[in-house]
């Protein structure tokens, strides 16, 4: 019987949830969740400078959103606990002094300056900069006695001769010659461990069965095996998840855009759309099927299908997506998060907002172009301001058409009679000036588009002179009209 699969997310509270660490905690939990297992979120804190508690509350916030709910760590608790390194020191100490009188690892007085001089001259003369052993050298007696008379020490871990293999669980068989690790230091002088010796204590406290990470931790994995092995433990599984590049091929990073999930929260990405996107950097389903729930993902994830090489991170794509999960969802929802999204940002206030039905409307018109709840006021912001400001460009269009003038008016003056001021009757009249110039629809409805959005796009022409109103329709119509009179080069008629 193989024991039930335990498997852990062990960010280092630096900051924010990176879009990478985003990745490496779903698939973990997609893992645990596929297999009945458990899903631990371990804090590795022990780096006491940082300000923990603000990227704490950004970690937890981040998978809370993207709806990763960790079966054991902060908040929830566990068997297995405490969950943050910082509260776990003592068991660091205890392992690091059975593996120094086991003489698996030996005290190295060695001063830090001194260290860095060394190793700066080892890499100055082109060789791996690792640490020379001179304190290996030290007999346990000399040893003992500095010990004894208070020098300070930290311990660093012998590594045996010979090279260390796994079976990886993305990359297949990893080896590595023993000769290009480091004695590496596990115990600082201030009784802190350092990060590989406090990953191979936790994940053996806390039964962690598989490791999932980030492939940036590859060469730290042949140090954690041999550490281990030394403790007399049997290393986990590991599987490393291929690195994330920006779209220009560099290791992603903020010069590409946003890279923190809160960020994309902010910016109107869904949590649905987030963990879709997520999923699909490093794994794949068949090819071909992008769309996955988080549900679907737990049936269908499988590390057998997660890639060697590198995820680029595709902004638009994960424009699309979210374009996909956003118009999916029920009308009142989507203008829930317009709304949240405009009082946020502060880009809508007062009476305009309040008008929940006419927002609703708005939405409801908007439709399938909006991905996300910033572009609406891309296609709406004309009718929450008095006057509209065509661009640029349009009103350059409009101005080069001698008879767009004439026939903003007609149409204002029977959009002022029409009856009922409805979408069809509306169209009817829309269309019937336009068969009577003897022109398309469409030399009457761009026009009419350019003097009431101001733009060139927006949607459908009937909706958005119903959304402004029979008054504020014909009244832009005839100020673009005599606007148009005022200003064109060639005042024939
Ligand atoms: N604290 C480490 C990091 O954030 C964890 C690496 C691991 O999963 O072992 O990169």
């Amino acid at each position: 019987m193989t024991s039930p699969v335990r498997v852990r997310f062990a960010p280092s509270p630096t900051g924010y949830l990176h879009v990478g660490g985003a990745r490496t905690a779903l698939f973990n939990y997609l893992y645990a969740r596929q297999h009945g297992g458990t899903f631990v979120l371990r804090i590795e804190d022990t780096d006491q400078d940082r300000n923990v508690e603000a990227a704490l509350r950004g970690i937890l916030e981040g998978l809370s959103w993207l709806g990763l709910r960790w079966d054991e760590g902060p908040e929830a608790g566990g068997p297995h606990g405490p969950y943050f390194q910082s509260e776990r020191l003592k068991s660091y100490a205890e392992a690091a002094r059975r593996l120094l009188h086991e003489g698996k690892a030996y005290r190295c007085f060695c001063d830090p300056a001194d260290l860095k001089n060394r190793r700066e001259a080892a890499l100055a003369r082109g060789e791996p900069p690792k640490y020379d052993r001179t304190c290996f050298r030290l007999t346990k007696q000399e040893s003992d006695a500095r010990a004894a008379k208070g020098d300070a020490y930290a311990i660093r871990f012998l590594i045996p001769e010979g090279e260390t293999s796994w079976e990886d669980e993305v990359r297949g068989t990893v080896t590595f010659q023993n000769s290009t690790l480091d004695d590496l230091v596990i115990l600082r002088t201030d009784q802190h461990p350092t990060y590989n010796f406090a990953a191979v204590v936790d994940d053996d406290a806390m039964r962690i069965t598989h490791v999932l990470r980030g492939d940036d931790h590859i060469s730290n994995t042949p140090r954690q095996i041999q550490l281990y092995r030394a403790l007399g433990l049997t290393p986990p599984r590991f599987g490393h998840l291929p690195m994330i590049l920006g779209p220009d091929g560099t290791r992603l990073s903020k010069r590409h855009g946003a890279v923190s999930v809160t960020a994309f929260r902010d910016d109107g990405i869904l949590p649905q759309a987030m963990v879709n996107f997520l999923a699909l950097l490093g794994w794949a389903y068949d090819g071909e099927r992008e769309i996955f729930t988080i549900e679907e993902l737990t049936q269908v994830f499988s590390l057998d299908r997660v890639s060697k090489n590198p995820a680029i991170f595709n902004y638009e794509k994960l424009d699309w997506m979210n374009g996909e999960y956003f118009r999916a969802l029920p009308l009142s929802t989507r203008a829930d998060l317009v709304a949240a999204y405009l009082e946020s940002t502060g880009a809508l206030k007062g009476p305009a907002l309040r008008d929940r039905a006419f927002l609703e409307r708005a939405v409801e018109a908007v439709g399938d172009r909006m991905k996300r709840p910033r572009q609406f006021l891309e296609y709406a912001a004309y009718l929450y301001v008095e006057r509209v400001e065509p661009e640029p460009e349009p009103w350059a269009e409009l101005l080069a058409k001698p008879s767009a003038a004439a026939r903003l008016k007609k149409l204002a003056s029977l959009l002022e009679e029409v009856q009922p001021f409805e979408h069809d009757p509306i169209e009817k009249a829309t269309r019937g000036l336009a068969a009577s110039e003897g022109v398309k629809a469409g030399e009457v409805i761009m026009p009419a588009r350019i003097a009431l959005t101001g733009k060139k796009v927006s949607p459908g022409i009937f909706d958005v002179i119903l959304l402004l109103g029979r008054e504020r329709t014909v009244e832009r119509l005839r100020h673009a009209a005599e606007r148009l009179e005022a200003e064109s080069p060639a005042r024939t008629s």
